[in-house]
């Protein structure tokens, strides 16, 4: 039973290589694929108290390789076939940036993550930053929350790095929300 007045400990999910398999500039909606047990790793975060964010890095659409709008068809195909297994997230922040733009909200930046902060009662210090890279871990850091790499997509060569920044590895979200269940 969780108090649904009190601060929420959050989850920051990376998407490509995270909860879907990432074939690079993923923008057809076609192409999404949910990665193994991730619904069921979803659920038992719900069912535990956590948010659900997704914090997506979609330099595609600001090097236009693919619109905006083809981004959201994306993305609504994935609520789609996670809403048919039963699972949800709360809300999803995209930084359509260029990696060389500078902007604050491409990871490791923070800005989207204190943009969910800003419109959900967060309870930061039991939050974690989850992905299969370091640039998606990296913002734990600055947050003050903690961070889990799944091995996953790219998550295999970040593996090290990730260990090195004390962050916990798992094999894929499903290993890391079994994990999470024992920290909150
Ligand atoms: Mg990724
Ligand atoms: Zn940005």
């Amino acid at each position: 039973m969780t108090d649904q007045s009190a601060p929420r400990p959050a989850i920051f999910l990376d998407r490509d290589g995270t909860l879907i398999e990432d074939p690079g500039y993923l923008a057809d909606p076609a192409r999404v694929r949910l990665l193994p047990g991730v619904a069921t790793a979803l659920i038992s975060l719900q069912r535990a108290g956590y948010l659900r964010f997704v914090v997506t890095n979609q330099s595609g659409i600001g090097q236009g390789h693919y619109p905006q709008a083809a981004f959201e068809a994306t993305q609504r195909e994935l609520e789609r076939q996670l809403g048919e297994a039963g699972a949800s997230l709360d809300a999803t922040y995209c930084c359509p940036h260029t990696p060389d733009a500078g902007c604050p909200c491409r990871k490791p930046g923070t800005a989207l993550h204190r943009e969910a902060i800003a419109s959900f009662d967060v309870d930061i210090a039991r939050s974690w930053c989850v992905g299969d890279q370091i640039r998606d871990l990296e913002p734990a850091v600055e947050l003050g929350c903690r961070a889990l790499l799944v091995r996953t997509g790219q998550g295999a060569r970040h593996a090290a790095a990730a260990a090195a920044m004390a962050a916990l590895v798992a094999a894929d979200l499903a290993a890391g929300a079994a994990l999470l269940s024992r920290y909150i």
